[in-house]
Protein backbone atom coordinates (compact mmCIF):
# COMPACT_ATOMS: atom_id res chain seq x y z
CA UNK A 1 0.00 0.00 0.00
CA UNK A 2 2.93 2.59 1.05
CA UNK A 3 3.98 2.65 -2.92
CA UNK A 4 0.55 4.36 -4.09
CA UNK A 5 0.40 8.13 -3.61
CA UNK A 6 -3.28 7.85 -4.81
CA UNK A 7 -6.02 5.18 -4.78
CA UNK A 8 -9.35 5.13 -6.93
CA UNK A 9 -12.27 4.99 -4.95
CA UNK A 10 -13.43 1.57 -7.24
CA UNK A 11 -11.18 -1.81 -7.22
CA UNK A 12 -11.58 -5.42 -8.43
CA UNK A 13 -10.77 -7.95 -5.84
CA UNK A 14 -11.21 -11.59 -4.13
CA UNK A 15 -12.58 -11.70 -0.54
CA UNK A 16 -10.15 -13.72 1.23
CA UNK A 17 -11.76 -13.69 4.19
CA UNK A 18 -14.37 -12.33 6.27
CA UNK A 19 -14.45 -11.86 9.98
CA UNK A 20 -16.73 -10.72 12.67
CA UNK A 21 -16.22 -6.63 13.52
CA UNK A 22 -18.10 -4.14 16.26
CA UNK A 23 -21.65 -2.93 15.95
CA UNK A 24 -22.55 -6.02 13.43
CA UNK A 25 -19.75 -5.11 10.62
CA UNK A 26 -17.95 -7.55 8.85
CA UNK A 27 -14.40 -7.02 8.02
CA UNK A 28 -13.17 -8.04 4.94
CA UNK A 29 -9.95 -9.30 3.84
CA UNK A 30 -9.38 -8.59 -0.01
CA UNK A 31 -6.81 -9.75 -2.52
CA UNK A 32 -6.72 -6.89 -5.08
CA UNK A 33 -4.23 -6.88 -8.49
CA UNK A 34 -4.02 -3.15 -8.07
CA UNK A 35 -3.28 -2.77 -4.64
CA UNK A 36 -2.31 -6.00 -3.17
CA UNK A 37 -4.64 -6.86 0.00
CA UNK A 38 -6.68 -4.35 1.70
CA UNK A 39 -9.37 -4.65 4.20
CA UNK A 40 -12.75 -3.59 4.23
CA UNK A 41 -15.30 -2.68 6.97
CA UNK A 42 -18.57 -3.69 5.45
CA UNK A 43 -21.52 -1.75 8.46
CA UNK A 44 -24.58 -3.71 9.50
CA UNK A 45 -23.06 -6.67 7.30
CA UNK A 46 -24.23 -8.91 9.51
CA UNK A 47 -27.86 -7.58 9.77
CA UNK A 48 -28.58 -8.11 6.18
CA UNK A 49 -30.03 -11.12 4.85
CA UNK A 50 -29.91 -13.23 1.66
CA UNK A 51 -29.22 -11.45 -1.09
CA UNK A 52 -26.70 -8.56 -0.14
CA UNK A 53 -25.05 -11.28 1.96
CA UNK A 54 -23.59 -13.10 -0.98
CA UNK A 55 -21.82 -9.94 -2.03
CA UNK A 56 -19.68 -10.18 0.93
CA UNK A 57 -18.70 -14.69 0.98
CA UNK A 58 -15.32 -15.56 0.96
CA UNK A 59 -13.64 -16.28 -2.49
CA UNK A 60 -16.41 -13.80 -4.19
CA UNK A 61 -14.80 -11.15 -7.07
CA UNK A 62 -16.39 -8.34 -6.21
CA UNK A 63 -16.19 -4.77 -6.97
CA UNK A 64 -15.60 -2.76 -4.32
CA UNK A 65 -16.49 0.70 -3.39
CA UNK A 66 -14.60 2.73 -1.11
CA UNK A 67 -13.09 6.15 0.21
CA UNK A 68 -9.19 6.15 -0.08
CA UNK A 69 -7.77 7.96 2.72
CA UNK A 70 -3.69 8.51 2.47
CA UNK A 71 -2.43 6.64 5.05
CA UNK A 72 -4.83 3.85 6.08
CA UNK A 73 -5.06 0.64 5.88
CA UNK A 74 -8.92 -0.59 6.45
CA UNK A 75 -11.62 1.42 4.85
CA UNK A 76 -14.96 1.78 5.28
CA UNK A 77 -16.93 0.04 2.54
CA UNK A 78 -19.80 1.42 0.55
CA UNK A 79 -21.05 -1.12 -1.60
CA UNK A 80 -19.81 -4.48 -3.33
CA UNK A 81 -21.10 -5.40 -6.66
CA UNK A 82 -20.49 -9.23 -7.50
CA UNK A 83 -18.75 -9.82 -10.30
CA UNK A 84 -18.17 -13.67 -9.89
CA UNK A 85 -20.02 -15.76 -6.92
CA UNK A 86 -18.37 -19.01 -7.19
CA UNK A 87 -21.36 -20.71 -5.83
CA UNK A 88 -20.29 -23.87 -6.31
CA UNK A 89 -17.63 -23.55 -3.68
CA UNK A 90 -20.15 -23.39 -1.26
CA UNK A 91 -22.44 -26.28 -2.17
CA UNK A 92 -19.39 -28.86 -1.85
CA UNK A 93 -17.44 -29.54 1.39
CA UNK A 94 -14.50 -31.42 -0.45
CA UNK A 95 -14.14 -27.76 -3.23
CA UNK A 96 -14.69 -25.37 -0.31
CA UNK A 97 -11.96 -26.84 1.74
CA UNK A 98 -9.67 -26.69 -0.96
CA UNK A 99 -11.01 -23.06 -1.69
CA UNK A 100 -10.03 -22.11 2.25
CA UNK A 101 -6.55 -23.23 1.18
CA UNK A 102 -5.85 -21.44 -1.82
CA UNK A 103 -7.40 -18.18 0.11
CA UNK A 104 -5.35 -18.64 3.42
CA UNK A 105 -2.02 -19.02 1.34
CA UNK A 106 -2.71 -16.53 -0.75
CA UNK A 107 -3.47 -14.41 2.48
CA UNK A 108 -0.31 -15.63 4.17
CA UNK A 109 1.85 -14.78 1.45
CA UNK A 110 0.64 -10.95 0.99
CA UNK A 111 1.28 -10.37 5.46
CA UNK A 112 2.97 -7.82 5.47
CA UNK A 113 4.68 -7.66 2.34
CA UNK A 114 5.47 -4.52 0.38
CA UNK A 115 6.15 -6.75 -2.87
CA UNK A 116 3.68 -5.67 -5.86
CA UNK A 117 4.78 -7.85 -8.47
CA UNK A 118 4.24 -10.76 -6.17
CA UNK A 119 0.70 -9.31 -4.51
CA UNK A 120 0.17 -9.13 -8.60
CA UNK A 121 0.89 -12.70 -9.64
CA UNK A 122 -1.20 -13.85 -6.76
CA UNK A 123 -4.15 -12.54 -7.49
CA UNK A 124 -3.78 -13.45 -11.33
CA UNK A 125 -3.15 -17.31 -9.56
CA UNK A 126 -6.04 -16.98 -7.26
CA UNK A 127 -8.75 -15.69 -9.58
CA UNK A 128 -7.41 -18.69 -12.15
CA UNK A 129 -7.06 -21.19 -9.54
CA UNK A 130 -10.86 -20.59 -7.67
CA UNK A 131 -12.16 -20.53 -11.02
CA UNK A 132 -10.71 -23.86 -12.32
CA UNK A 133 -11.66 -24.97 -8.79
CA UNK A 134 -15.52 -24.52 -9.31
CA UNK A 135 -15.45 -25.80 -13.18
CA UNK A 136 -12.82 -28.31 -13.46
CA UNK A 137 -13.70 -31.86 -11.98
CA UNK A 138 -10.52 -33.09 -10.24
CA UNK A 139 -10.29 -30.58 -7.55
CA UNK A 140 -7.16 -32.48 -6.33
CA UNK A 141 -5.18 -31.66 -9.50
CA UNK A 142 -6.09 -27.82 -9.24
CA UNK A 143 -4.83 -28.03 -5.66
CA UNK A 144 -1.58 -29.92 -6.76
CA UNK A 145 -0.66 -27.58 -9.35
CA UNK A 146 -1.53 -24.36 -7.32
CA UNK A 147 0.99 -25.10 -4.76
CA UNK A 148 3.51 -26.05 -7.06
CA UNK A 149 2.81 -22.47 -9.17
CA UNK A 150 2.93 -21.01 -5.29
CA UNK A 151 6.42 -22.50 -4.13
CA UNK A 152 7.81 -21.19 -8.08
CA UNK A 153 6.08 -17.95 -7.23
CA UNK A 154 8.21 -17.82 -3.82
CA UNK A 155 11.09 -19.02 -5.39
CA UNK A 156 11.00 -22.23 -3.34
CA UNK A 157 10.21 -24.61 -6.49
CA UNK A 158 11.96 -28.49 -5.43
CA UNK A 159 15.33 -29.26 -7.12
CA UNK A 160 13.42 -32.43 -9.29
CA UNK A 161 16.78 -32.64 -11.68
CA UNK A 162 19.21 -34.09 -10.34
CA UNK A 163 20.23 -35.07 -6.30
CA UNK A 164 19.89 -31.94 -4.22
CA UNK A 165 23.09 -33.17 -2.37
CA UNK A 166 25.63 -34.44 -5.38
CA UNK A 167 24.33 -33.70 -8.40
CA UNK A 168 23.57 -37.62 -9.65
CA UNK A 169 20.41 -38.34 -11.80
CA UNK A 170 19.85 -41.60 -10.33
CA UNK A 171 17.30 -40.52 -7.39
CA UNK A 172 15.32 -42.39 -5.07
CA UNK A 173 13.47 -40.09 -2.84
CA UNK A 174 13.20 -36.51 -1.64
CA UNK A 175 14.56 -34.60 1.34
CA UNK A 176 12.20 -31.63 1.75
CA UNK A 177 14.67 -30.12 3.96
CA UNK A 178 17.36 -30.40 1.58
CA UNK A 179 15.36 -28.66 -1.20
CA UNK A 180 14.22 -31.90 -3.68
CA UNK A 181 15.09 -35.12 -4.78
CA UNK A 182 18.35 -37.03 -3.25
CA UNK A 183 20.27 -40.38 -4.61
CA UNK A 184 20.69 -43.72 -3.33
CA UNK A 185 24.43 -42.62 -1.81
CA UNK A 186 22.72 -39.43 -0.36
CA UNK A 187 19.93 -40.31 1.12
CA UNK A 188 21.26 -41.88 4.36
CA UNK A 189 22.68 -38.48 5.14
CA UNK A 190 19.27 -37.02 4.46
CA UNK A 191 16.07 -36.85 6.08
CA UNK A 192 14.69 -37.95 2.90
CA UNK A 193 11.70 -39.84 2.12
CA UNK A 194 12.07 -42.98 -0.29
CA UNK A 195 9.63 -42.88 -2.96
CA UNK A 196 8.87 -44.98 -6.56
CA UNK A 197 10.17 -44.30 -9.47
CA UNK A 198 6.55 -43.53 -10.75
CA UNK A 199 5.75 -41.33 -7.27
CA UNK A 200 9.05 -39.20 -8.36
CA UNK A 201 8.09 -39.02 -12.43
CA UNK A 202 4.60 -38.09 -11.02
CA UNK A 203 6.28 -35.05 -8.55
CA UNK A 204 8.84 -34.11 -11.21
CA UNK A 205 5.92 -33.53 -13.92
CA UNK A 206 3.50 -31.42 -11.20
CA UNK A 207 6.81 -29.28 -9.88
CA UNK A 208 7.47 -27.98 -13.56
CA UNK A 209 3.31 -28.04 -14.69
CA UNK A 210 0.96 -25.00 -14.11
CA UNK A 211 -2.17 -24.53 -14.08
CA UNK A 212 -2.82 -23.98 -17.70
CA UNK A 213 -1.21 -27.19 -18.28
CA UNK A 214 -4.39 -29.42 -16.35
CA UNK A 215 -5.82 -31.05 -18.80
CA UNK A 216 -2.61 -32.30 -20.31
CA UNK A 217 -1.48 -33.52 -16.77
CA UNK A 218 -4.88 -34.74 -16.02
CA UNK A 219 -3.88 -37.51 -18.65
CA UNK A 220 -0.68 -38.49 -16.89
CA UNK A 221 -1.42 -38.36 -13.21
CA UNK A 222 -2.47 -40.93 -10.82
CA UNK A 223 -4.06 -39.90 -7.14
CA UNK A 224 -2.11 -36.84 -6.22
CA UNK A 225 -2.42 -36.37 -2.69
CA UNK A 226 1.69 -37.58 -1.86
CA UNK A 227 2.56 -34.54 -3.87
CA UNK A 228 0.14 -32.38 -2.38
CA UNK A 229 1.70 -33.08 0.93
CA UNK A 230 5.03 -32.64 -0.07
CA UNK A 231 4.43 -29.07 -1.82
CA UNK A 232 2.63 -28.40 1.63
CA UNK A 233 5.32 -29.70 3.32
CA UNK A 234 8.09 -27.28 1.26
CA UNK A 235 5.95 -24.24 1.72
CA UNK A 236 5.83 -25.00 5.17
CA UNK A 237 9.21 -25.44 5.54
CA UNK A 238 10.71 -22.85 3.55
CA UNK A 239 8.47 -19.98 4.81
CA UNK A 240 8.02 -21.04 8.45
CA UNK A 241 4.11 -20.99 7.86
CA UNK A 242 1.17 -23.30 9.21
CA UNK A 243 -1.47 -24.08 6.18
CA UNK A 244 -4.41 -23.95 8.73
CA UNK A 245 -6.85 -25.56 6.51
CA UNK A 246 -4.90 -28.12 5.25
CA UNK A 247 -5.43 -30.82 8.41
CA UNK A 248 -9.46 -30.36 7.86
CA UNK A 249 -9.19 -31.10 3.83
CA UNK A 250 -7.04 -34.55 4.77
CA UNK A 251 -9.68 -35.58 6.81
CA UNK A 252 -12.49 -34.80 4.85
CA UNK A 253 -10.18 -37.28 2.52
CA UNK A 254 -10.64 -39.76 5.23
CA UNK A 255 -14.22 -39.75 5.35
CA UNK A 256 -15.42 -39.59 1.54
ZN1 LIG B 1 23.49 -37.71 -4.31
Amino acid sequence: MGMVSSMNDKVTGIILKQSDYKDHSVLLSVLTREYGKVSFVASGARKITSKNAMNILPYTKSEFLFDYKEGKTIFRLKSATTIQLHRGLHEDLMRSSIAAILSEIADVFTYQSDDYGLAQRLYDLLDQGLTMLETETNSQLVLALFLSEVASLGGVSPNVDECVICGSTKVVGISVADGGFVCERCLPSTQATRYTPEQLKQFRLLTKAKLEHYSIVLELVDNCMHDIQLFVDFLETFFGIKIRAFPFYKRLLTIE
